[in-house]
């Protein structure tokens, strides 16, 4: 690659684009990878938490090997770069908490270790990692404020927040710091960041990843999946990283691995014309299009919604009279089993230690308290006290069977419905610092994405046009149970119509 306006041109490439090009070996592996280091250096955006240059080259290098052998598989020598929520053996892993400050894990998670150099001895996607991405503290946050390093700008305007958790994997996506990356969704946090900085991400069905080597923070919610610009890039990612993991995560599915691309690719030739999506019905959960939603963002999620009329999809009102309630369920839930997997980090075993202290008990009580933030101590004390003897049945197990209720809806409204739609957020992405000092707020904002994960079930956000203040507007796609490839499918063709998607924020190109 001699020519510079070749080069620099780089980062306005998919994953599906590089791959090509890598594939028909116009450029190498490792051009790519300098190409994204280099616009690495000069982010401003505080997207990064951890890069190694001698690491990425060496993994590109060995992409390049492998396409020098011949071997064409979708990803091979692509770049990513993955949420900090998931152990790497190669760079420092934080969960965006001081807890974790300098924490090498001797193994990688098992979707790092998929979609890069290989897993449970099978041999990887080959792809190459460019670092880690900043995230709410053990993944704890909707705006990335809670990031114990720095908050992450959204690059649409920097002073406004880019949703969290996710917040780095978002920014990095949208400013083209990176082709795709990874994220993970306990309540929303792939969706909700991927929604207020335009880009495509999905978060698969739970169990249809494995969660071996996040950082845990709900056990019974977290999933992990991909953040990119396209349903495509996001076909092709998610390809890469589901499958059974029986022997390190036992809530991990017994489902074969899905090629989502080829499918989705097929499934467009067939449906091409003028009603590609004839025959689907999409809900429209009249609890999502109320008075809590602002009328910018409404605006843009009928926009796009006229835009599926038009594919050929029908449109049914459905309910689902739980919503509101998703919001207490979920901040017991979600703090009850975040109160117990952090009872690991105890300055012992791993995780910060105080550096003086009288005995054992002030051992552990004085590196808590140093290394966990504000927002991760308040849910510690939640959830321990919505567990604890005399609350449990209260509100724990109160908890769990409107949960199951609310899932419950979702059954009743599939049988109106193939897909659910509506808004990921209330509104466009707010100011840094304008809620930082009110959870509730918060908490408030997650209300459109919480009740799926409740109910374990895949949703995406999709870029659906702009509200207020020119931000991004995703629009929010629910499917039933391992409907994913449908989901996909029904974000390619509104991506084949649209261009949304494509449009960038004006000091990234
Ligand atoms: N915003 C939600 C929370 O703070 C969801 C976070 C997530 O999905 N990781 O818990």
């Amino acid at each position: 690659m001699t020519s510079s306006s070749a080069s620099s041109d780089l980062h306005d490439l998919g994953v599906a684009q590089l791959a090509a090009k890598l594939a028909a070996r116009e450029v190498s592996s490792v051009e790519v990878t300098q190409h994204f280091l280099a616009r690495i250096q000069q982010e401003k955006l505080g997207a990064f938490l951890a890069t190694n240059a001698d690491v990425s080259l060496a993994q590109a290098k060995a992409a390049d090997a492998r396409l020098a052998a011949g071997e064409r598989t979708p990803l091979l020598g692509v770049p990513l770069a993955h949420k900090d929520v998931f152990v790497t053996r190669d760079f420092p892993t934080t969960a965006g908490s001081k807890m974790l400050e300098n924490y090498r894990s001797p193994f990688d998670a098992t979707v790092v270790g998929k979609l890069g150099s290989g897993s449970d001895g099978q041999q990887g996607a080959g792809m190459v990692t460019l670092g880690k991405l900043n995230c709410d503290e053990f993944a704890m946050g909707s705006g990335n404020d809670n990031s114990a390093y720095k908050p992450v700008k959204n690059p649409w305007d920097l002073e406004r927040i880019p949703g969290g958790s996710s917040g780095g994997s978002a920014a990095a996506v949208a400013a083209r710091l990176v082709p795709a990356a990874t994220g993970t969704d306990t309540g929303g946090s792939i969706r909700q960041p991927a929604s207020l900085t335009g880009i495509t991400g999905i978060k698969p069905t739970y169990g249809r990843c494995s969660r071996y080597g996040m950082v845990a923070f709900a056990s019974s919610l977290d999933q992990a999946g991909p953040m990119a610009r396209s349903a495509l890039d996001c076909a092709l990612l998610l390809s890469g990283m589901v499958g059974p993991d029986p022997d390190r995560d036992s809530t991990s599915l017994d489902l074969p691995a899905t090629d989502y691309a080829t499918d989705l690719i097929a499934a467009s030739a067939q449906s091409a014309g003028a009603k590609p999506l004839k025959g689907l019905r999409i809900g429209l959960p009249t609890q999502f299009f109320g008075a809590g939603c602002a009328p910018d963002v409404l605006a843009a999620v009928r926009g796009a919604l006229a835009e599926y009329e038009k594919l050929g999809a029908t449109l049914v009102d459905v309910s689902l009279p739980l919503t509101e309630l998703s919001i207490p369920v979920y901040y017991v839930i979600a703090p009850a089993e975040a109160s117990s997997n952090l009872s690991r980090f105890d300055g012992v075993r791993y995780g910060h230690r105080a550096a003086s202290y009288t005995d054992l008990n002030d051992m552990y009580k004085k590196s808590r308290s140093e290394g966990f933030g504000d927002e991760a101590t308040r849910r510690i004390m939640i959830g321990t006290y919505v567990l604890s003897h005399g609350y449990y049945d209260a509100y724990y197990l109160k908890a769990q069977k409107i949960r199951r209720l609310i899932a419950q809806d979702f059954q009743t409204a599939f049988t109106q419905c193939d897909i659910i739609a509506g808004p990921v957020s209330p509104t466009v992405a707010w100011k840094i610092g304008e809620k930082s000092d009110d959870p509730v707020a918060n908490y408030l904002a997650d209300i459109y994405t919480l009740s799926s994960s409740l109910a374990g079930l895949p949703g995406m956000s999709v870029p659906a046009g702009f509200g207020a203040g020119g931000m991004p507007v995703g629009l929010q796609l629910i499917g039933n149970y391992f409907k994913e490839a449908q989901l996909l499918g029904a974000a390619h063709q509104f991506q084949l119509a649209t261009d949304w998607h494509l449009c960038q924020p004006p000091a990234f190109e």
